[in-house]
């Protein structure tokens, strides 16, 4: 059996960032295994007509103001960012049969900035970066063994029932800590109380769904419009310009808006994706008018089916969690794994801040303990 120095579970931003740091360590023993067909996990672009970028389906935004480690990543990667479009008037949708309001738009505070090509810029730009990638797709972990100062990585190819395992000296867990408690079985089992800690750990946006609308111009702009929109009456309760920047004549269909669906997750089950398009499509309409019809392509994401990002117990949006604890205290387990996804972040669990904090924590809690065992 393949033995590694380092597993990485999860090649979301914190699983691929935990791969670049090892790397930049000198660090090459490590494996990532990824349940997805893709890399980038919530990080995710939908792509109309092979354009050379994306419209976001997950993140948007990051805040460079108060996020400077993660605007560093940026930098260093050499992405190219923009301001988040607020110019012109918004609209506020207060009931169907009134016409929407249209009042001044306002200026975000921190600004919200966002990645030129899509927020996925940044997963393509770090696989690049990997000298030496180990990484397995559609490989879902399903069982973590400590046996005899063995610890080995069972796991399942996503499209067969061919299973393979890893042994390893340590585990970087990438996955979110309430999917890592519900899906993966470890043998001892963790502490009780940090099971529980990780299932009461909200994964951030995970009940969410969002639809986007993507058009040759942006035409609302035409009509003093900034794109924003709050709806009370929905399905959409919050809408933004979600176009690509320097939209010029010869630059068409990348413009596009995007919005948060308000309705619960079981309702939206009920309702159906081809309808929830229908009606997302209608607000649009009712809001910025008939230019709105004609879409050259759209899509609903709903993160709550996902089953490598929400669990049944991702039905309604917390607030964001306290970061639980990122390892156990004591036991079989202690000196071995370190949570590492966007979740453990101290200082900004949840945001892709968060998966940068997280990673950078749990590489030099592992690079310790390495140089630790190594001494004893
Ligand atoms: C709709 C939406 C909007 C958001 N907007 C913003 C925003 O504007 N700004 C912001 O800062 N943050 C935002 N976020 C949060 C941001 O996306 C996350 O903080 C970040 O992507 C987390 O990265 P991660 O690597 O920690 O976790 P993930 O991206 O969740 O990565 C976990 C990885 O583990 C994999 N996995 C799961 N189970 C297994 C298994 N059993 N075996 C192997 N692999 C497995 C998954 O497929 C995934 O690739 C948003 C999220 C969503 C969904």
């Amino acid at each position: 059996m393949t033995h590694k120095k380092v597993a990485i579970l999860g090649g979301g931003l914190s699983g691929l960032y935990a791969a670049y740091l090892l790397e930049q360590q000198g660090i090459q023993d490590y494996i990532l295994l990824e349940a997805r067909d893709i890399l980038g996990g919530r990080i995710m672009g939908f792509q109309p007509n092979d354009e050379p970028y994306s419209f976001d389906l997950g993140p948007t935004w990051f805040w460079p103001d108060i996020q400077p480690q993660f605007a560093q990543v940026i930098a260093d990667l050499g992405l190219a960012v923009f301001a988040q479009n607020d110019d012109g008037n918004m609209l506020v949708e207060q009931s169907f049969e009134q016409a929407p309001r249209e009042l001044a738009g306002f200026v975000t505070s921190p600004t919200s900035m966002r990645l030129t090509g899509g927020m996925d810029s940044i997963i393509k730009a770090l696989a690049a970066k990997l000298k030496n990638p180990d990484i397995y797709l559609s490989t879902r972990v399903t069982q973590i063994e400590h046996k005899r100062d063995l610890i080995t990585v069972h796991c399942q190819e996503s499209h067969a029932d061919t299973e393979h395992s890893v042994n390893v000296d340590h585990i970087l867990l990438a996955i979110p800590p309430r999917l890592v408690s519900h899906n993966i079985v470890f043998s001892p089992s963790l502490p009780k109380e940090l099971i529980t800690q990780w299932q009461n750990t909200a994964t951030w946006m995970a009940p969410h769904a969002k639809y986007i609308a993507v058009y040759e111009r942006p035409f609302w702009r035409e009509q003093g419009l900034s794109g924003s929109a709050r709806s009370m009456v929905g399905p959409m309760v919050e809408i933004h310009d979600a176009s690509e920047p320097n939209h010029s004549a010869n630059q068409d269909n990348n413009a596009a808006l995007f919005g948060f669906i308000g309705i619960p997750v079981a309702q939206r089950k009920m309702i159906g994706e081809a309808q929830l398009k229908a009606y997302c499509q209608q607000q649009l309409i009712r809001l910025f008018g008939e230019q709105a019809a004609t879409p050259i392509a759209h899509i609903i994401q709903d993160w709550a089916q996902e089953t490598f990002t929400a669990t049944s117990f991702d039905t309604q949006e917390m607030s964001h969690s306290l970061p639980p604890a990122n390892a156990p205290f004591q036991g079989a387990w202690a000196r071995n794994i370190t949570g590492i996804a966007s979740e453990w972040a101290p200082e900004f669990p949840g945001f892709l801040a968060g998966a940068i904090e997280a990673a950078n924590i749990g590489v030099t809690r592992y690079i310790a303990l390495h140089k630790e065992n190594a001494k004893a």
